[in-house]
Parts: C-alpha cells; sequence; structure tokens
C-alpha cells in the first residue's frame, strides 16, 4: 500500500471489475495521503441523560474532507482503513484530537465534565501499542483519563484473551471508561461479558428504531420496546450505563427514560456537529431535552 500513494491509479484492466470495485480502491488508495495532508475531521454528536436533558459526553465520528468529493461518512472508508491497516494511523489521529477537543472544552467548561467517546476498530484493539497509545494520547493533550471513553463492538471484544484482553484491563485501570457499541447487534456470550471490565452498553439502533412515534412498534407487540427493556435490566444488573442510540424522536426519547434507559444519543438530541458547535452548546449550559 506504501506504493499507492498520490493519485490512485489502476491500470491493469480487468472486464470483472466493478466501476464500483474502481471506486472503492481508488478511494483507499488515497487514504493515507489524505491522512498526511489533515483532510480528516472530527464531528461530535452529544449523548444526554435521559433523566434532565444533560449532555454528559460526546461521540467523536470522523469525516473525510475530500477536496473533490466533499465530505464523506466514516461508513465508506473506516473498511478500508481496517483493511490496509491505516486504521491504526488513522484511530491514534482520531484519539489525539479527540482529546486536544476535550481537554479544550474541560478548561473552558470543568463543571460540565464532558466525556469524550471514540470509536476502537477490532484491529486498533488487537494493537500491541493501543495502551501506550491511549496513554500517550492523554498525556500529551492533558485529558484526564476519566474523561475519556472507548467504544469497541462485541466482534472486536467477544473472546479476546491473551494479550488485547489484558490491554483492556489496562486501560481500564489507566482510568478510561469502555463502552460495548451497537450492542445486541453482534454475538454476546453473557458469562464473557460480566468478566470484561467495561462500564458502558450502547443500544443499538435497530432496537430504538422498532419504537415508534405512533407508540406501536413494527411488530405490532412492543417487542423491540421488551427487548430494550430485558437489555436495560441486564446492564444494571451488571451495574453498567445504557446509551441507546439513534433516538431519532420524542416519544422514543420518552419510552426510553421510562424503561430506564440511563442516556441516549441521536437526532432528536442533535446531529453530528463539528467541535465549536459543541462549545456552543456547553456555553449555553444545560439543555432540556
Ligand atoms: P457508531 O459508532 O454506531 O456511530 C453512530 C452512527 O449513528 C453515526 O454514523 C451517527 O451519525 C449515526 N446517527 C446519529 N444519530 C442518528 C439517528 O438519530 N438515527 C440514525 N439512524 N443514525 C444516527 P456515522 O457518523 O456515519 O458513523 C458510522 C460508523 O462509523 C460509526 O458507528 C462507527 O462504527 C464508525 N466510525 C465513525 N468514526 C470512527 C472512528 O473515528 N474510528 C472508528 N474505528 N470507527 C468510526
Ligand atoms: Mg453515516
Ligand atoms: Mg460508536
Ligand atoms: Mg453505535
Amino acid at each position: 500500500w506504501a506504493k499507492a500513494e498520490g493519485r490512485g491509479r489502476w491500470a491493469v484492466y480487468d472486464p470483472e471489475r466493478s466501476a464500483a470495485d474502481i471506486a472503492r480502491s481508488a478511494l483507499a488508495a488515497n487514504l493515507p495521503a489524505a491522512l498526511d495532508r489533515g483532510e480528516f475531521v472530527l464531528h461530535y454528536q452529544p449523548i444526554v441523560s435521559l433523566l434532565d436533558g444533560a449532555m454528559l459526553a460526546v461521540e467523536a465520528l470522523v469525516r473525510w474532507q475530500h477536496p473533490e468529493l466533499g465530505l464523506i461518512g466514516p461508513d465508506r472508508f473506516i473498511g478500508l482503513a481496517e483493511e490496509t491497516g491505516l486504521i491504526v494511523r488513522l484511530g491514534a489521529w482520531v484519539l489525539n484530537q479527540a482529546c486536544r477537543d476535550a481537554e479544550s472544552w474541560r478548561r473552558a467548561y470543568p463543571e460540565a465534565k464532558l466525556v469524550v467517546s471514540v470509536n476502537l476498530a477490532a484491529r486498533q484493539a488487537d494493537d500491541p501499542a493501543i495502551v501506550e497509545t491511549v496513554a500517550t494520547a492523554l498525556s500529551r493533550t492533558g485529558l484526564p483519563a476519566e474523561l475519556l471513553q472507548l467504544e469497541l463492538t462485541e466482534s472486536a471484544v467477544m473472546g479476546t484473551a491473551g494479550e488485547p484482553l489484558r490491554s483492556l484491563h489496562r486501560l481500564a485501570e489507566l482510568g478510561v471508561r469502555l463502552a460495548i457499541d451497537d450492542f445486541g447487534t453482534g454475538y454476546s456470550n453473557l458469562a464473557y461479558l460480566r468478566r470484561l471490565p467495561i462500564h458502558c452498553l450502547k443500544l443499538a439502533g435497530p432496537f430504538v428504531e422498532g419504537i415508534r412515534a405512533d407508540g406501536a412498534d413494527v411488530a405490532a407487540d412492543h417487542r423491540d420496546e421488551r427487548i430494550v427493556d430485558a437489555l436495560v435490566r441486564l446492564a444494571h444488573a451488571l451495574e453498567l450505563w445504557v446509551t441507546a442510540e439513534a433516538v431519532e424522536t420524542a416519544v422514543q426519547a420518552e419510552r426510553l427514560r421510562s424503561l430506564r434507559c440511563d442516556t441516549g444519543q441521536g437526532r432528536w438530541f442533535g446531529a453530528p456537529v463539528p467541535a465549536d458547535q459543541i462549545r456552543e452548546r456547553l456555553a449555553g449550559g444545560r439543555e432540556a431535552a
């Protein structure tokens, strides 16, 4: 991949390769140079208390500000970055930038105790240097460890053993919070889950989506609500916080609150926005949900 820097030219003619494939390869080839040119940006999405609407955390979500194609979402390049291994370097950039932003918010609004939540790809979690990468980001920026949360998917942590498992424990010992992202979409081994040093479960969007504005749910028998109810109870039994993802309506927010879900994230509480808009929101103080 080192040779693919600059313009990604794929001269080999192969009728079997679709145009989409070629576009994908070109995008992948340009990722390292884009990182060097500083074309990635972070947007932040509020994670809000369902009790009082206070913004307790923000999730850092990476975007690529492409010079010709405009703002490109992570769904189009994170997978590529994982395949090529660039995710380790890109992820380190995300981590440092997120910690830098969070520390500047903390200095301006220390009482807000705003946590920044950063996604870690499986490949990063498996990287033997991950603990050092995180510790360095914290010490370089001055952000207290307890104001950093790392999100890992079920598939990234389930069955983790040996060095990667030790890394998770060492991260927790640093004081960093660990969350399971998109919980309920992967396969979770509960016996295993309870032994992980995690602090939070983020309930995957599809369960929340099933809670509809008309009060009915897709299955007409409130099945998704009952799943959320069960998962919240499970999380609380394990003494974990619960964040519901993809909260889009007032009805969903209210139902989630009555199901004792702790925090919510989604368009209802605010879309992902550039860092300065988070600062404005902090300046505005607590905001009603
Ligand atoms: P995720 O971590 O589950 O992030 C939540 C995604 O839900 C975000 O998509 C967010 O914009 C979207 N979302 C926000 N509000 C709503 C809503 O009300 N309804 C629905 N349906 N969706 C909502 P985004 O920003 O496109 O990110 C997609 C995924 O890309 C993330 O999913 C995460 O897995 C990955 N990703 C993003 N940034 C990073 C990063 O820095 N590192 C790594 N490794 N992965 C990242
Ligand atoms: Mg997206
Ligand atoms: Mg996430
Ligand atoms: Mg998620």
